[in-house]
C-alpha cells in the first residue's frame, strides 16, 4: 500500500500532481496503523537511554505529522468537496492519536528516568529541552493523574472542547441572523463603490435577487467587511448606530446567549488547573508561554498603557475636532469612531490603493526581500525547476548557505485562487529539519517551508501589483519560514519552529516586517512597473507615517482585551461577574468607555474558542521582542553594511538557528544581551515624549 501512496511514497519531494483526495484517508490509516504500533512496542521495551527512547519517538510522531501536514496542506491549497470530507473524517483519528500518545504512562515514566539520569546535564540544550518539553507536554494533558483524576481531566477537556464548538457557533449564527436591508440611496450615503457592491451581493444571497450596486437594496450584515465597511464609510449616524448596537451584543441573548457558556468554561478551567495541581487557569497557559508570569505580563501592559493614554485621548479630540467642522453637533460616540477615523486617515494620508500598487510588483518585491536576506544571513536563495508542484504557478526554491551547501527549501504559492486555496496569507512547513529522519543516504533532513500568498494574479501585461500591506504580510510570512530553515538544530521536536513558545513565535516574522519601514529598504523596494521610477519622498514619507495612525488608541484597546483575559483567568470563578469585570477594566483604560450593554466578551473567541486563552498578551509580548531586536540594527547602524550584517549574521545564529531548542528568553539574551525592553516597540510606535511633537 504505501509503495503505491503518494502521500506517503516520497522521500525528498512529493510528487503532488499525482496525490488526490482519494489518497488521505488511507494514508492516515495506515500511518497511525504503524505508529500505534511502535508506540505499543516502545511502551514494553521502555528504554530508558534518548537513542532508545527519543529516536523511535520522533520517528513514530514525525511519520503522522508530515503525512498530516500534507494533507493539510492540499486541504488548504487545493481544496475540494472530496478532500473535505476525507480530510473531516481523518481528523478524529488523528487527534485521538495524539492524545495516546501525550497520555503515554510508560513514555512520561521513561522520560521522567532519563530526565534524572546523570546524563542528563552533560547532554546537549537541545536534548535537554526535547525531554523538558516532552515532560511538560505531558504533564498538562494529564499524565501524573490517578486514573480517577485522568478520567475527569478527560471529560473535562472534553466539555471544554465542546463549549467552545458551541461558543463559536453561538457567534457564527448571530452574525448570520442579522441583516439589515436598506432602499434608499440616501442610507448608503458614502459608501465607496466596492462597499456597495459587496452590500448589493449580500442582499442577492439573501434572496433579493434584483439587487445591484447602483440600485440597491443593499444588505448591511456583521461579518466582519460588511460591518468595517459601513462603520468606516456609512454617513448616516442613526444606522450606523442601529449596526453598532447589533454588532457589540452579538450572542449575548436568548438561545445564543454565550454569558452562560463564559461562565462554564471559566469554572471548568479552574478545576483544570486546580487538578493540575496550579492556582489558576492562567498559570496553566503559561506553563506553554516565554513570558515569566501574569505580574510581568501585567507590568509590561501597564507600561504600554501609560505611554498610550495621551496619545490616544489626543486621537479622540482629533475625531471630536474633524466631527465638528463636518458640521456633527453630538460628541463622539462609539458608533462614530471608526467614521471619522476613516475620514481623517484619507485627509492625512490620501494613500490610495491604486497609487501606491504600480510601485510594488510582486516579482519585483521577491527579488528586493531575497537580496535583504541573502546580505543580512549570508545566504542564497536560488530557483529550482523541475520539482513537481500543486499548481503552475507555484515555483521551487532552494537556500544554500556560504559555502553553498544546501540547507533548506521553500515552495511559493503567490497568488489566490478563491476556488480551491483559503484566504489571507501563512506559512507552514513540509518537514522540518532531523537527524532521525534523514533520507536515505544522507545525514540529515533538511527543513522545507511553505509561503502561501493571497496576491492578485498577474493580467495582461502587467505583473501581480501588491498593496503596502500585502509587502509587510510576505515579509512576515517568509521570516517565520527563515526560522524554519535557518535552523541549525538536528533534534526534529525543537528543530525550526517547532516548539518555540506561542507568544515568541511571532518574533522572527515581525522582525522582517521591520524592514518595510526602514526608508532605505523601502526606497529601494518601491519601483514603479513600467517606468523603473522610484516612488516620490512625499508618498514614501506618508506610508512611514501612516504606521503610527492612531497608534495610541489600537495600543489602549489591546491592552484592554489583555488585561480582561488574564483578569478572568486569574480571578475565581465563584462570584466572579464576567460582564462587570470586562465593563470595570475598560472604563479604566480607555478614553471612550464601553457602553454599559457592550457584550464584547459574548463574541471574544480568541480566549473562549481559539488557542489565546491568558494568551492574549502575545501579540504585545511579541511586538516588544520584535521591535527590540530591530532596535540592536538600529543601535549597531541600519546605513552601514557592515554592521549590518555582522548584527544580521547575530540574529541567524541565535533567533533563527537556535528555535525551539533553547528557552526563548534565553535566546533573546544571547542575541540581545539582555531581556527584552518595551520602549523600542513605544519610540517605533511614536508613543514616547520625544516623538510626540511630530
Ligand atoms: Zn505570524
Amino acid at each position: 500500500m504505501h509503495e503505491t501512496n503518494p502521500l506517503l511514497n516520497w522521500e525528498l519531494y512529493p510528487d503532488f500532481p499525482s496525490i488526490g483526495a482519494e489518497h488521505v484517508a488511507v494514508a492516515m490509516q495506515e500511518v497511525i496503523a504503524q505508529s500505534s504500533a511502535e508506540l505499543l512496542a516502545l511502551e514494553q521495551a521502555a528504554p530508558r537511554t534518548w537513542h532508545g527512547l527519543l529516536a523511535p519517538l520522533e520517528r513514530l510522531t514525525d511519520r503522522v505529522s508530515r503525512a498530516w501536514g500534507l494533507a493539510t496542506h492540499l486541504h488548504n491549497v487545493k481544496n475540494s468537496p472530496a478532500m473535505r470530507k476525507v480530510y473531516a473524517q481523518s481528523q478524529p483519528l488523528v487527534v485521538e492519536f495524539y492524545n495516546r500518545l501525550g497520555q503515554s504512562r510508560p513514555v512520561y515514566d521513561a522520560l521522567i528516568a532519563l530526565r534524572e539520569s546523570p546524563q542528563f546535564e552533560s547532554s546537549s540544550h537541545a536534548l535537554r529541552r526535547t525531554i523538558t518539553l516532552l515532560i511538560r507536554d505531558a504533564t498538562l494533558q494529564g499524565v501524573g493523574l490517578s486514573p480517577e483524576k485522568r478520567e475527569r481531566f478527560n471529560a473535562m477537556s472534553q466539555q471544554l472542547a465542546e463549549l467552545s464548538t458551541r461558543f463559536t457557533n453561538n457567534v457564527l449564527d448571530a452574525t448570520q441572523a442579522y441583516a439589515l436591508t436598506l432602499t434608499e440611496k440616501d442610507q448608503v450615503a458614502g459608501l465607496p463603490e466596492d462597499s456597495l457592491r459587496l452590500a448589493a451581493n449580500m442582499a442577492r444571497t439573501r434572496g433579493q435577487a434584483e439587487a445591484t450596486a447602483e440600485g440597491g437594496p443593499w444588505c448591511v450584515t456583521l461579518d466582519l467587511p460588511s460591518f468595517l465597511s459601513f462603520m468606516q464609510h456609512a454617513s448616516r449616524r442613526d444606522l450606523r448606530e442601529e449596526v453598532y448596537r447589533a454588532y457589540i451584543t452579538r450572542a449575548a441573548s436568548g438561545e445564543r446567549d454565550n454569558l452562560p457558556l463564559i461562565r462554564s468554561i471559566l469554572e471548568l478551567r479552574r478545576e483544570l488547573a486546580a487538578l493540575l495541581g496550579y492556582e489558576n487557569f492562567a498559570a496553566v497557559s503559561l506553563e506553554r508561554k516565554m513570558a515569566p508570569g501574569v505580574d510581568g505580563i501585567e507590568g509590561l501592559l501597564r507600561t504600554i498603557q501609560d505611554a498610550a493614554t495621551d496619545p490616544a485621548l489626543n486621537d479622540l479630540i482629533d475625531l471630536g475636532d474633524l466631527a465638528r467642522t463636518h458640521g456633527q453637533a453630538e460628541d463622539i460616540a462609539p458608533w462614530d469612531v471608526m467614521y471619522w477615523a476613516e475620514r481623517l486617515r484619507e485627509q492625512r494620508f490620501g494613500l490610495r490603493d491604486e497609487l501606491i500598487r504600480p510601485y510594488f510588483p510582486l516579482p519585483a518585491i521577491l527579488k528586493g526581500l531575497f537580496d535583504l536576506v541573502e546580505d543580512l544571513f549570508e545566504v542564497r536563495i536560488e530557483t529550482r525547476p523541475g520539482v513537481p508542484v500543486w499548481h503552475p504557478d507555484v515555483s521551487y526554491c532552494t537556500v544554500k548557505n556560504r559555502e553553498g551547501v544546501e540547507i533548506a527549501g521553500l515552495y511559493l504559492d503567490p497568488y489566490a485562487r478563491p476556488e480551491e486555496k483559503r484566504g489571507g496569507a501563512w506559512m507552514d512547513e513540509l518537514c522540518g529539519r532531523s537527524t532521525v529522519c534523514a533520507p536515505s543516504g544522507r545525514p540529515v533532513r533538511l527543513p522545507v517551508a511553505y509561503v502561501n500568498c493571497n496576491q492578485r494574479p498577474a493580467m495582461d501585461d502587467a505583473p501581480s501589483l501588491m498593496s503596502f500591506q500585502e509587502v509587510t504580510t510576505l515579509f512576515h510570512e517568509f521570516g517565520h519560514a527563515l526560522q524554519h530553515m535557518l535552523t541549525t538544530v538536528d533534534h526534529g521536536f525543537v528543530a525550526g519552529i517547532s516548539n518555540v513558545e506561542w507568544d515568541a513565535v511571532e518574533l522572527a516574522s515581525q522582525f522582517m516586517e521591520n524592514w518595510c519601514y526602514h526608508p532605505g529598504t523601502l526606497s529601494g523596494l518601491a519601483r514603479h512597473y513600467q517606468t523603473g521610477e522610484p516612488m516620490d519622498d512625499g508618498l514614501l514619507r506618508k506610508l512611514l507615517e501612516a504606521r503610527t495612525f492612531r497608534a495610541g488608541s489600537n495600543a489602549l484597546r489591546q491592552v484592554c482585551f489583555a488585561l480582561t483575559d488574564l483578569a478572568l483567568h486569574t480571578a475565581d470563578p465563584d462570584g466572579l461577574d464576567p460582564t462587570e469585570t470586562a465593563q470595570r477594566i475598560a472604563r479604566e483604560i480607555l478614553p471612550l468607555p464601553p457602553l454599559p450593554e457592550d457584550r464584547f466578551l459574548c463574541s471574544f473567541s480568541h480566549i473562549f474558542a481559539g488557542g489565546y486563552a491568558a494568551g492574549y498578551y502575545s501579540y504585545k509580548w511579541a511586538e516588544v521582542l520584535s521591535a527590540d531586536a530591530f532596535g540592536a540594527f538600529e543601535e549597531a547602524g541600519l546605513e552601514d553594511p557592515a554592521c549590518r550584517r555582522k548584527t544580521g549574521q547575530r540574529f541567524r545564529d541565535t533567533v533563527l538557528a537556535l528555535g525551539g531548542s533553547r528557552h526563548p528568553m534565553e535566546i533573546f539574551r544571547l542575541f540581545r544581551g539582555r531581556e527584552p525592553d518595551p520602549h523600542a516597540l513605544l519610540r517605533q510606535e511614536g508613543l514616547l515624549p520625544e516623538n510626540k511633537e511630530n
